[in-house]
């Protein structure tokens, strides 16, 4: 594949007592070298899985990737041995939480479990990588990074913490930094910085970024490309200006309508979807025609009996929605 990283039919299920959960069901996408991909959407419309099959962190059982193909450097990713995807994680691909504290250890000091990083993936010795987290931290802009080093997360605050986590993914210059809500969580001011500071390491270590959020708001930010997904599909893809100008899917075009004017945004902070009436349907239960339909205004007969393709609109587009086509 010409793309960095390839998404191909990628299909993750998960097994319950009541039925199949397709969390993820036949989702393709791709990300370049360097650039900056948005995936958005509600919670539990499959970004977050997706981002756990592409590092093969899905609990299994009950989940199990069931189809398709993550092509990355000429690797199937949904096939690779788990030894050689443990050398993958943390080193080529690494991935970024909404809590720090997921993937920072409370009994170790932030410039240990950076050091690690570098004697695990780098064959450093131990003072070799401690200097090396060291000068992580101060690239991640941690004041008295000496000094920090020494500290554990508790000890730091928590946009503190999330600037050690993503001193941590950096450490071993991945080509791909998956970040899963990184600022979800921080106040808004707080929330600002990192992205600014997301967007300068960027730069620096020419990292390909998958900005997974629910915040239309964090895409127009720091994405040059969205993916939106719904309830296990991606609904549409677009390029971040013509999505914000010009959005197609009735999906997309209520998600754009939630999102907080400048101004009203650093007065209430965080918002949610709550805009668009009704709620994800449950995977279970999932409508027989377009999964969008129990809560769309321009749903027809057709959106009930019949699933929309996703259907290439030209200039970089897709959007699946049978108000579009023949
Ligand atoms: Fe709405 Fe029909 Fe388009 Fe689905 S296919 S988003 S129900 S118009
Ligand atoms: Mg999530």
């Amino acid at each position: 594949s010409a793309h960095l990283l390839d998404i191909q039919h990628l299909k993750t299920h998960f097994a319950t007592f009541e039925g199949v959960a397709r969390a993820v069901d036949d989702v393709s996408f791709h990300l370049d070298r360097g650039e900056v991909l948005g995936v958005v959407g509600e919670s539990g419309c499959g970004k977050s899985v997706t981002a756990q099959s592409i590092m093969r962190l899905i609990p299994e059982p009950p989940g199990k990737i069931v189809g398709g193909h993550i092509w990355f450097d000429g690797m199937d990713l949904t096939t690779l041995d788990p030894a050689a995807m443990r050398r993958i994680r943390g080193d080529r691909i690494a991935m970024i939480f909404q809590e720090p504290m997921t993937s920072l250890n409370p009994v170790y000091t932030i410039g240990d479990q950076i050091a690690e990083m570098f004697e695990l993936h780098r064959g450093m010795k131990r003072r070799e990588a401690w200097q090396q987290a060291v000068a992580m931290l101060e690239k991640v802009q941690i004041p008295a990074p000496h000094k920090r080093a020494g500290e554990y997360p508790h000890q730091l605050s928590g946009g503190m913490r999330q600037r050690a986590m993503i001193a941590m993914a950096l450490a071993c210059d991945p080509e791909i930094l998956i970040a899963d809500e990184p600022t979800t969580a921080l106040d808004v001011t707080v929330q600002a910085q990192i992205l600014d500071l997301m967007l300068q390491l960027k730069e620096d270590f020419q990292t390909a970024v998958m900005m997974i959020t629910h915040d239309l708001g964090v895409i127009a930010e720091v994405a040059q490309r969205v993916v939106v997904m719904y309830a296990g599909k991606v609904v549409e893809q677009a390029p971040t200006l013509a999505l914000f100008e010009d959005p197609k899917h009735p999906y997309t075009r209520g998600l754009l309508r939630s999102i907080p004017k400048l101004g009203e945004r650093s007065r209430q902070g965080r918002r949610h979807l709550e805009e668009i009436p009704g709620m994800v349907p449950g995977l279970l239960e999932l409508p027989p025609g377009c999964r969008f339909e129990p809560r769309c205004s321009h749903a027809t007969a057709v959106c009930r009996e019949r699933e929309p393709e996703l259907l290439d609109l030209g200039s970089n587009r897709l959007v699946r929605c049978h108000l579009y086509g023949s």
